[in-house]
């Protein structure tokens, strides 16, 4: 039996893994629309979005060494 889910079914954008939409990115709006939906950011799995919140940090750290 399958749930019924009041998600769509998203693949992550880096690694194309099926998300759980209760552990996607928390950064992730998804705005459902008649006939479309229309993503605030890449749909990325809680792993890869964890990964790149990381880059970010760790580019964001280097800038502020660089001054
Ligand atoms: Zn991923």
């Amino acid at each position: 039996m399958v749930p019924s889910h009041p998600y769509v079914l998203l693949r992550c954008d880096a690694c194309d893994q099926l998300i759980d939409p209760e552990t996607a990115s928390s950064g992730l709006l998804i705005f459902p629309r008649a006939g479309e939906t229309t993503y605030e950011e890449p749909p990325l799995c809680s792993r890869c979005g964890m990964a790149i919140g990381l880059t970010a940090m760790v580019r964001w750290a280097e800038e502020e060494e660089e001054g």
